[in-house]
């Protein structure tokens, strides 16, 4: 078996045998991995402290043909705050369920895991607004993967739009319409060109300065709406994080 090393951040974990994780890890070089670490159940169990989701870690690895095994691990960051704070955790939990689910298995992307990397590093941060953090993280996590909504065109006629005041965006096209494209029964958000605007700015903007960005509550509420809907006609089922998180801001 062919042993390699990785960088990667631990995203989901699960019980397997008596006393065994299986670490569902986002790698910089390998994609999105599964592997075993033996014995982390045992409370001293040698991967017991690594194998938890959010850790940083740098870990060797035999190939396997189903699973991968863990054969070295070690932590870079353990995101502390992220941990101790319910709220946090919450937010940390949610972009976590969003990328796994995203991603399929071994496919590889270095931006996605600088993505989900700096992400966990100021949902870490005390003074970080988590809110506006989780908007970027979203619309940039979209883009990356090649689902990036289509604001400036039309998503049936490739028209560019203008600059009328308002728009539709239909979350299952993947971007707006046109005043003349008829929308197909599909549900349609009517958007100010500020919201656009906004969205945009969370999209390609650095993700660092998504938490100065001054979105006022009625917006961002209109925000929260049209990329929860992308979001669901992107992913195969509800995510059970995004429905915690959603309990606790409501
Ligand atoms: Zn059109």
């Amino acid at each position: 078996m062919a042993l390699y090393n990785a960088e990667a951040i631990v995203i989901r974990t699960r019980d397997f045998d008596e006393a065994d994780k299986i670490l569902v890890m986002l790698t910089r070089e390998e994609g999105k991995i599964s592997a075993v670490a033996k014995g982390a159940r045992r409370p001293r169990g040698r991967y017991a402290a690594a194998a938890q989701i959010f850790t940083q870690v740098k870990a060797s690895l035999f190939h396997g043909r189903n699973l991968d095994t863990l054969s070295q691990i070690e932590i870079v960051e353990s995101f502390r705050h992220l941990r101790e704070d319910l709220v946090r955790m919450a937010y940390g939990s949610y972009i976590c369920e969003l990328m796994d689910e995203m991603l399929r298995e071994k496919q590889r992307s270095e931006s996605v895991f600088l993505l989900l990397l700096t992400t966990l590093h100021l949902l870490n941060a005390p003074e970080i607004d988590p809110e506006p953090t989780r908007r970027a993280y979203e619309l940039k996590l979209f883009s990356i993967l090649g689902f990036r909504p289509s604001f400036e065109e039309c998503v049936a006629c490739s028209k560019p739009l203008g600059a009328a005041p308002f728009v539709r965006f239909a979350p299952a096209l993947g971007g707006v319409l046109c005043p003349t494209c008829p929308s197909e029964g599909e549900v349609i958000h009517r958007l100010s060109r500020g919201t656009i605007e906004t969205m945009k700015r969370l999209m390609d903007g650095d993700i660092r300065k998504a938490s100065i960005l001054r979105i006022a509550g009625e917006m961002a509420g209109e925000i929260d709406r049209v990329v929860a809907d992308y979001i669901k006609h992107r992913t195969e089922r509800p995510l059970k994080s995004k429905e915690f998180l959603d309990s606790l801001r409501a």
